[in-house]
């Protein structure tokens, strides 16, 4: 009789031959980010142009000692939950500074973003409610919706007249109606309306929550949602999640989200560095300037639009095309990694290129060079 461990080995290599054959099998590779954007693998350094250290805090010196200071101060693990013994006292200082940020009452610290989104969307719709959702959300958004048991209407991409169709039917329950939207869209690097999204909550009695993921300390635009999560792990450099919002609401999610309160709390480590980057983003705004004139001046080199935010995606369709200009790219010392389904929608595979404070502006007029447009898509050229 074969032992389940062949059994679960003949079943893997089952699923991996399949992603294999459709272009689709995911690997990782050992990489070691340092300063100045850069990144090594195989003993190879390269630039880095696909991470979301937009600002570069997760190699700022400050940033690197108040996580070493934390660890010091208050030990290298939380040791419970948040709820029991693992709220280190950086937990609060954090919140206090997250909520005056979002100018919204009050907030509250999660594991992950991801951790936050699956958490906070169940504590506000549930069975007989309806949540209300951009196609290009996030997994975590999705997950949230679906754990929550209530049921989920997909509106068209930025569209607020397919949103408001939706709202319309939704308002016919009588259930409540949760709209979620990202601040900046994760793989397309495009903003959502949120004006006219929160005035369709308003008509039809709705709320309205973003995911400020890729917005949080780069892109500074008005969000009127009440209710805002974001990460502390992109643009702020260290690890973690946010919810903010009226402060009875982040009171009940201290008793109700299970992503907070069956899990341990983070690291005090990480709480000191996120803090510290905090400090750093409000001492030091040109990276916030330069990360966008960065995104900025790769558009005009390569003849696209002007960019809303550090977001480039640069659409090529096909997996194993986009497998290949990765490939070319990093032979040329630029790491793009490819960005494939299901993370984004399938023929629309991309390379998904971020820009930092920390890229020379010589290196993106060096990459704008070897990304070439042609009219039958993008073309990608090897190095001279
Ligand atoms: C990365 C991301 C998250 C998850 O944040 P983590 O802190 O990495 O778990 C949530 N939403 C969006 C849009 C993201 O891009």
């Amino acid at each position: 009789m074969a032992s389940q461990s062949d059994d679960i080995a003949r079943y893997a290599h089952g699923v991996l031959d399949r992603l294999e054959a459709d272009g689709l099998r995911r690997q990782m590779a050992v990489t070691r980010r340092a300063p100045g954007g850069s990144a090594v693998r195989d003993g190879k350094t390269m630039v880095c142009f696909c991470d979301n250290d937009y600002l570069g805090l997760s190699q700022h010196p400050r940033v690197i000692a108040a996580a070493r200071d934390a660890a010091a101060a208050f030990g290298a693990g939380a040791g419970a939950s948040r709820l029991v013994a693992g709220n280190a006292p950086l937990n609060e200082a954090l919140e206090s500074r997250i909520a005056t940020l979002k100018g919204l009452e009050a907030a509250r610290v999660f594991g992950s973003g991801y951790l936050a989104n699956i958490g906070a969307i169940p504590v506000l719709a549930g069975r007989g409610d309806v949540i209300v959702l951009d196609e290009l959300s996030h997994a975590c958004m999705r997950a949230g919706a679906q754990l929550s048991g209530a049921e989920t209407e997909i509106f068209k991409h930025n569209d607020l007249e397919d949103a408001e169709a939706k709202l319309r039917q939704a308002a016919k329950g009588d259930g409540r109606t949760l709209v979620l939207a990202e601040t900046v869209y994760s793989m397309d690097g495009d903003l959502a309306p949120l004006a006219g999204l929160n005035a369709l909550c308003d008509a039809y009695g709705a709320w309205l929550m973003t995911d400020d993921a890729h917005g949080f300390g780069v892109v500074d635009q008005a969000n009127p949602a009440p209710i805002q999560m974001g990460t502390l792990s992109k643009a702020c450099g260290a690890y973690g999640g946010y919810v903010a919002g009226p402060k009875p609401f982040v009171d009940l999610l201290t008793s109700r989200a299970r992503s907070l309160v069956f899990t341990t709390g983070l690291p005090p480590a990480i709480l000191g560095a996120a803090l510290a980057a905090l400090d750093v983003m409000a001492d030091e705004p040109w990276r916030r300037a330069r990360a966008l004139d960065n995104a900025a001046l790769f558009c005009r080199e390569v003849g696209l639009p002007a960019p809303e935010s550090a977001i480039v995606p640069l659409i090529l369709g096909d997996p194993a095309a986009t497998l290949a200009a990765s490939a070319r790219l990093e032979a040329a010392g630029f790491l793009v990694t490819a960005i494939r389904p299901p993370t984004v929608p399938r023929g629309t595979s991309r390379l998904r290129i971020t820009f930092s404070a920390d890229h020379d502006p010589a290196d993106v007029v060096r990459l704008a060079r070897l990304v070439g447009e042609a009219t039958d898509g993008i073309r990608v050229e090897a190095a001279e």
